[in-house]
């Protein structure tokens, strides 16, 4: 396969601290000869692990890419053993232009993987991140969360991984998932989740998994912006990924696992614990119109339980369309927007569990 075209302006093995670009050559009616120029910084010190940190995947989700340009401005080389790669925004034009999708060639970056170094711009950054920076790193964060079209109770994840025990074996997948597992818990959100995703085949998730990386991603939020309260959760959660990966010279892992326990001696803080089993506990619209949530994100809901109605605009006195749960659970993620189109997601129902380990066979 031919090498990836892009290029960095920093030094990936050095120890110390850069920031810079990591560049791919484009050509644009605005520039012939130009670049687009994706932020990298590299906090390196001696022997450890690497962790790679990444945000702005989709450009609109701002708790992360807030978080990352926070921990970049902040961390040095005494405060790290082995290394911290951070992208806060991995589809830079994305972010620039406040958008999911990338204004240059409408690509879905998290669609994209695991990209190809001849095809449009945003597959030859997936690429980059495939073939070039996931083989460097052994713990990988990516910060999601809802964006502009969705308001997602803050939670980190991970991945049932049973997808990957034709091509990395049983045992393999079993550690991968619990050290996932644990990285999620680590990370420290208000709830924890076995995340089941619609379409998983071109995420950036998968093409991490598939090369053995502990992965954990993240929702934190949305609307597209940010509030105290959730930033602080994607601040707090990226110093604690770091202690769990033992990359922190002053925080170890023991430490953080003695700080959960704590947290879950009393209740108060303990995590929500939550899995999503299949695709029964997404509500996706069927109907135009306006909608109405009629519970919150966090409530409790019953299968059958009307969650949303969405009313024709446009025209009186008719009568709403009602959306209904499929199945017990807790709101965990709605429709940012009041406005709603065929297809729209409008409100995803997870279980609430008592453990999200596998149960023993
Ligand atoms: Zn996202």
């Amino acid at each position: 396969m031919r090498e990836s075209p892009v290029s960095l302006t920093i030094d990936l093995f050095a120890d110390g601290v850069q920031h810079g670009f990591f560049k791919l050559p484009i050509s644009t009616d605005e520039s012939a000869w130009g670049a687009v120029m994706t932020p990298i910084s590299v906090i390196a010190n001696g022997e450890g692990p690497t962790v790679l940190l990444t945000g702005g995947n989709h450009g609109d989700e701002y708790e992360g890419i807030t978080a990352l340009y926070k921990l970049a401005a902040r961390l040095t080389p005494e405060d790290v053993q082995g290394r911290v790669i951070i992208v806060p925004t991995m589809n830079a034009l994305a972010a620039k232009a406040g958008r999911r999708c990338s204004p240059l060639d409408g690509g879905n970056l998290n669609r994209s993987f695991p990209g190809s170094p001849t095809g449009g711009p945003t597959e030859q950054i997936a690429d980059y991140f495939t073939r070039v920076l996931v083989p460097q790193c052994d713990y990988a964060l990516d910060l999601h969360s809802g964006g502009r079209t969705l308001d997602i109770l803050p939670f980190a994840a991970a991945h049932r991984l049973d997808y990957l025990e034709e091509s990395l074996g049983v045992e393999q997948c079993r550690l991968q998932e619990a050290e996932s597992l644990a990285g999620a818990l680590a990370f420290g959100a208000p709830s924890a989740m076995m995340m089941f995703e619609l379409d998983a085949e071109a995420l950036y998730d998968t093409a991490v998994e598939r090369q053995g990386k502990v992965f954990v991603t993240t929702e934190l939020g949305g609307g597209g912006s940010t509030t105290p309260e959730r930033q602080a959760i994607a601040d707090r959660g990226v110093d604690n990924f770091l202690a769990f990966s033992g990359v922190l010279r002053a925080r170890s892992r023991v430490d953080l696992e003695q700080d959960i326990e704590r947290q879950r001696a009393s209740q108060a803080d303990a995590p929500l614990l939550i899995d999503m089993p299949d695709a029964s506990c997404y509500v996706q619209s069927e109907h135009e119109g306006l909608l109405e949530l009629r519970v919150a994100l966090g409530e409790q809901v019953t299968a059958g339980q009307c969650v949303a109605r969405v009313y024709p605009l446009g025209r009186a006195g008719q009568a709403a369309v009602e959306y209904r749960a499929a199945r017990d659970g807790v709101l965990v993620a709605r429709r940012f927007p009041a406005q709603v189109s065929l297809g729209d997601t409008l409100a995803v129902i997870a279980e609430v569990v008592d453990d999200l380990a596998r149960e023993a066979s």
